[in-house]
């Protein structure tokens, strides 16, 4: 479910924000002062934020400041919620990050399209297309995987496994995890099968270019650009 954050010290307003966002479908969460709006946007991690420009304790722009500095939540749209003909603050919101403004008063079907056109431009909410990792990429539209402008055969199980470790370049999964995602749960194997697998990717990867693939002693995989096996394999 979608997350919409609505940021509003009008009573009247918040309402009938939550009403018509709840009407559409949308999970509402709605803060009404500047602070707890900051500790909210942490801890829910909505998916658009309504703010509105006039707030106790913070004011939205400096609540747009303060989000775009934190690395995780710096990426959600921000529509800001204006007064009429203050064109100095659209500027200013603008210019602090908001993605659009809204001049109150507003109709809601034009409210509810901003938002729907603001979630579109969010990169985090678009399903992914590709993973690349260095020269390898993975088509996952086409599910077809390229090293430089070669091809890769790879077997349904290599692919899923691959596709595993490039969604988090770096993170070192265990076999168990592996064994749990990438086989799932219903079917009984053993250990050792991923690293049959895992030699398999590797051969077929290895073909076009160095080893990225790598064996974490006593734990299980990464794909790394730091090549170095820890158990020489
Ligand atoms: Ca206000």
């Amino acid at each position: 479910m979608t997350t919409v954050m609505v940021i509003e010290d009008e009573e009247a307003l918040g309402l009938l924000l939550k009403y018509n966002l709840e009407k559409e479908g949308y999970n509402v969460v709605w803060e009404t002062s500047g602070n707890k709006a900051m500790a909210s946007v942490e801890k829910c991690c909505p998916s658009v934020i309504l703010l509105d420009w006039m707030l106790p304790e913070l004011s939205g722009i400096e609540i747009c400041k303060m989000i775009r500095n934190k690395p995780d939540i710096k990426d959600i749209p921000i529509i800001m919620l204006t007064a009429k003909g203050e064109e100095e603050d659209k500027i200013k919101g603008l210019t602090a990050g908001a993605d659009d403004y809204v001049t109150k008063p507003f109709s809601v079907p034009e409210l509810m399209a901003r938002i729907k056109t603001n979630l579109r431009r969010a990169p985090e909410l678009l399903p992914e297309k590709e993973y690349v990792f260095e020269d390898i990429r993975m088509d996952l539209v086409e599910r077809k995987v390229f090293r430089g402008d070669k091809y890769i055969h790879l077997g349904p199980t290599e692919f899923r496994l691959l596709k595993m470790l490039m969604e988090t370049p770096g993170k070192v999964f265990s076999r168990e995890f592996l064994l749990k995602n990438v086989w799932g749960n219903n079917i009984y194997v053993e250990s050792r099968t991923v690293d049959v697998h895992i030699r398999r990717l590797r051969k077929s990867l290895n073909e076009y270019g160095p080893d990225y693939i790598r064996t974490v002693r006593a734990t299980g995989y990464a794909i790394d650009a730091n090549t170095a096996n820890e158990d020489g394999e």
